[in-house]
């Protein structure tokens, strides 16, 4: 199947008279290279279910119709939501029955909202909203197993980043909390138009159980967030609010297992979970 190029691309985009917007991280990949290679390192079989958030004009889905059993896409665009099924029906006629699209903002969609329930995310995700959205499909979608997504460079290495590491932050340990991730690869600016600032990465997530926990994913989450929010304090203040006062913030540190003295980028979604586990708020 032929996919979309920088003329197509440009072309559809004057015929329905698209000004590519920075609000809605409005990059369309111009490069078969790079969809195709976005497909294959996603690993997706002939009985998958793919959600793609943000198809744009259509580079992504056109390659991955071509390999899955249906894909549902999810854009916030109305002008791009009604143009997809058309670009398909010229482009792809052979897999047109197996698209459904959804106009909807994918930080509000439900699984009520989708056609079918997805096994596998693949994206080209708006730049702006990238994590949030990973974070909430893993959240709605517990039939979602993996994930392959494009991001901004610097964000595909948060995501990725390990304990210990020094831009290991609030997406890391959240991401950590639904997925194994990995970087899978860098993809350079020249594939979009019109080009961003910025490089960018691909990331694979595999869904994996959450840590064995008495606490709620909200309650651990809690504890991230705090403990980000004053990265370079250790965890006994960074903590203090959270737990009503410092030591208070000791003591559930300590019944963790944790060292007050420690800073959030050290720990693990795993010792995360415990200290939730001896929080003061339940
Ligand atoms: N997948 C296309 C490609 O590779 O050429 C376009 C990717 S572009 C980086 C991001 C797309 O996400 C745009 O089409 C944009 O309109 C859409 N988008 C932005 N915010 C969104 C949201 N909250 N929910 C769904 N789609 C969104």
């Amino acid at each position: 199947m032929s996919l979309l190029g920088p003329v197509e691309v440009r072309s559809l985009a004057e015929k329905l008279n698209i000004r590519p917007t920075k609000k809605l991280g409005q990059n369309f990949v111009i490069d078969g290279g790079t969809v195709r290679k976005i497909v294959r390192v996603a690993g997706v079989t002939p009985e998958d279910v793919v959600i793609e958030i943000g198809p744009g004009l259509g580079s992504l889905t056109l390659a991955l119709l071509g390999e899955v059993a249906r894909v549902v896409a999810v854009e916030i665009d109305p002008v791009l939501a009604a143009q997809l099924p058309v670009t398909v029906a010229e482009k792809a006629p052979e897999h047109a029955d197996r698209l459904s699209v959804v106009a909807a903002d994918a930080l509000r969609i439900n699984l009520d909202d989708l056609p079918a329930e997805p096994t596998a995310l693949v994206a080209n995700l708006p730049y702006n909203v990238s994590v949030p959205v990973v974070l909430h499909l893993l959240e709605i979608l517990p039939s979602l197993r993996r994930g392959l997504v494009m991001v901004q460079a610097e964000v595909a290495d948060r995501l990725a980043a390990p304990p210990g590491s020094k831009i290991y932050g609030v997406p890391s340990v959240k991401a950590a909390w639904y997925a194994e991730v990995r970087r899978a690869g860098p993809v350079g600016r020249n594939v979009f138009w019109p080009a961003p600032n910025v490089d960018s990465g691909l990331v694979s997530l595999v869904r994996r159980d959450p840590p064995p926990t008495s606490a709620t994913r909200e309650q651990v989450f809690a504890v991230v967030d705090a403990a980000f929010a004053q990265r370079r304090k250790t965890l006994r203040a960074a903590l203090a609010s959270w737990a009503g006062t410092a030591s208070a913030a000791e003591h559930a540190l300590t019944e963790a297992g944790i060292n007050p003295s420690e800073r959030g980028e050290q720990l693990s979604v795993l010792d995360f979970a415990k200290i939730a586990e001896h929080g003061p708020i339940r």
